[in-house]
């Protein structure tokens, strides 16, 4: 069945009644990339930036981020984008070399976009560098911002994107956007959507935030659940004010790669997924086999269970 569902990995995952959903991968690099690729991946959705700044004494230079960024975009090619989250560092993951001072609360401190408008000459860089990749036969560039929380952090980041774009002759064209993580941005997502080309709810982080329980926390681990009433209520908020300023939503949070959750997250009326490399021929078998209209009943009435185990028991249910 595995065989089956990877012979027809490269189709597009249309459902019954014809809503077509991106299947595309999360990638920390070229190796999950190209494997991505021949699981059928509709592109990258969430390239992890942080495997070319960790493990190491100094900052990437910028000739080694554009080879980096490059080769990732020449082997996706012309027809599957490539979005890339800029740095997202800081709070759990410090780099030594950044010299920030420790926190009492990391993941309320300076992480994510706070920590590179913080140090604005590292986003520049990283910028540049993603725009190099641009190019004929090359993926489309996607550039998201990671933890935004309000519309100045997203205003001051394109500000400085705007000048490293206007650098280069002729100026590359690139979508942009944002990861939905913060409660905040959900609330402000009208406002987001007038601003930004697409946004992709990161519900590890979301989830932390809305149900303030560490996503790191063991003792917490059976209780920290995406499948959250009030987590759901999130997503659909986000995909209401998209929608209806035109823009596209993704998930890229694990719960993308919970096999039992994706009829709900057709429901939920997301236009694309981005899952971990292994999952994504099953993901789009599965697709192949739902109707969107079913999974939008679906989605319905989880958004009024009360409980993550009414939520999970509606989709045992099915
Ligand atoms: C998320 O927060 O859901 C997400 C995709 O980002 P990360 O897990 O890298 O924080
Ligand atoms: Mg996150």
């Amino acid at each position: 069945e595995q065989a089956d569902a990877l012979a027809q990995a490269g189709e597009p995952a249309v459902t019954q009644d014809g809503r077509r959903i991106e299947v595309a991968a999360n990638v920390a690099g070229l190796d999950d990339t190209e494997q991505g690729i021949a699981c059928g991946a509709d592109g990258v959705g969430l390239l992890r930036s942080e495997f070319l700044y960790l493990d190491r004494s100094d900052a990437p230079s910028l000739d080694e981020q554009a080879a980096a960024y490059t080769a990732m975009a020449k082997a996706l090619g012309p027809q599957r984008p490539l979005v890339i989250r800029t740095l997202d560092v800081g709070g759990d993951k410090p780099l030594a070399y950044l010299r920030q001072p420790a926190e009492e609360n990391p993941f309320l401190g300076l992480r994510g976009i706070r920590l590179c408008l913080d140090q604005p000459q590292l986003l520049a860089t990283q910028l540049q560098a993603i725009l190099l990749a641009a190019g004929e036969g090359n993926a489309p560039l996607h550039i998201m911002f990671p933890m935004i929380s309000s519309l100045e952090e997203l205003r001051q980041a394109r500000a400085i994107l705007e000048t490293e774009r206007r650098a280069i002759n002729p100026a590359p064209e690139v979508k942009i956007g944002i990861m939905i993580e913060v409660p905040s941005a959900v609330l402000l997502a009208d406002k987001f959507a007038e601003e930004v080309d697409f946004f992709s709810i990161g519900t590890n982080d979301l989830t932390q935030y809305v149900l303030a329980m560490d996503r790191g926390n063991p003792k917490l681990s059976s209780q920290i659940d995406a499948l959250h009433p009030a987590v759901l209520r999130m997503i659909a908020m986000t995909v209401q004010a998209a929608h209806a300023r035109g823009k596209w939503v993704g998930l890229c949070g694990n719960l993308a790669s919970d096999v039992e959750a994706l009829p709900l997250l057709i429901g939920l009326e997301l236009d694309e997924l981005s899952a971990s490399v292994p999952v994504i021929p099953s993901l789009k078998k599965q697709i192949r086999a739902l109707s969107y209209g079913a999974c939008r009943q679906l989605a319905q009435q989880a958004l009024n269970a009360a409980t993550v185990a009414d939520v999970r028991a509606l989709l045992r249910s099915k």
